[in-house]
């Protein structure tokens, strides 16, 4: 029977921070591959011209025909966008160095905040039966991230357990407050995650102190360690989970991926 609270279609979440290295792509691979393990249906779509998502999730880039950039600026059906990818379940719309043009021919076009919102609600998506929407955002607040943001239902920031990792969040806030005001109100946080993460760190648990006292529920009871399995992986063309299933990092990107489901359906009841 359909639960008529649940929203309709897919959760999009853009994972997003403008720094660079803080872990979103990694994020976004391992969260994709940890929620499709839980048997969800998941597409990963690459918003950052360096394509590393693509790279990671197992797309060489002479398959990568039609991307992002495609879905975005040119009207070539889903069906042709999105591919399936070694790791069952999950999905990706991969990227190219093209998309680093987008930014800019975003600028002249009318609605260019709304592009991916309009590309990822086309009817055809339906056929996907997707459950989640994963966004790996570029290092920046141009306008690929922000057509994430309108796009998306929320945003997952990944935040790197070092010195300074809070000081860049405000800038982060203040995006997404803008985006509320202006193109998306419903636009919600929907949590942020420490990454690289080393518990024989003073620097490590300041940190997270830090973030807990400052944003209470908003970050995520699950750390994501350092752990050189999930440096690896990308490598090997594959999530964590299926490079080294048993890995520290492996286990802690499912225990992400359940406490991201128990929140939503926390929210759906
Ligand atoms: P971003 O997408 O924010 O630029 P990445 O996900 O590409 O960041 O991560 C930056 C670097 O840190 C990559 O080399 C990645 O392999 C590494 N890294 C990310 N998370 C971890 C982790 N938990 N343990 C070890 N290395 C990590
Ligand atoms: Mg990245």
């Amino acid at each position: 029977m359909s639960d008529p609270t649940r929203p309709v279609g897919p959760k999009i979440i853009a994972i997003a921070n403008q720094k660079g290295g803080v872990g979103k792509t990694t994020t976004s691979i391992n969260l994709a591959a940890a929620l499709a393990e839980e048997g969800l249906s998941i597409l990963l779509v690459d918003l950052d011209p360096q394509g590393n998502a693509s790279t990671g999730i197992g797309v060489e880039p002479t398959e990568r025909e039609y991307t992002s950039y495609e879905l975005l600026l040119e009207d070539v059906p889903l069906k042709e966008v999105i591919r399936k990818t070694e790791t069952e379940g999950v999905f990706v719309v991969p990227a190219t160095v093209d998309l680093s043009s987008a930014d800019i021919e975003l600028y002249s076009t009318e609605k260019r905040s709304f592009l991916l919102h309009d590309a990822l609600r086309q009817p055809a998506m339906d056929d996907f039966g997707f459950d989640y929407i994963l966004i790996d955002c570029p290092p920046s607040l141009n306008l690929l991230t922000v057509n994430a943001m309108v796009a998306a239902h929320s945003v997952l920031v990944p935040l790197q357990s070092e010195f300074f990792a809070l000081e860049g969040l405000s800038q982060l806030m203040l995006t997404v407050r803008e985006v509320r005001e202006t193109a998306n109100s419903a636009l919600r946080i929907e949590g942020i995650v420490l990454t690289m993460y080393d518990a024989r760190n003073n620097l490590s648990l300041q940190v997270e102190e830090d973030a807990r006292d400052n944003l209470g529920d908003l970050v995520f009871q699950t750390v994501i360690p350092r752990n050189v399995r999930v440096s690896e992986a990308p490598s090997f063309a594959m999530p964590v989970t299926s490079y080294d299933g048993m890995s520290k990092g492996a286990q802690a990107y499912r225990a992400l991926a359940r406490e991201l489901i128990k929140k939503n359906r926390k929210l759906a009841a």
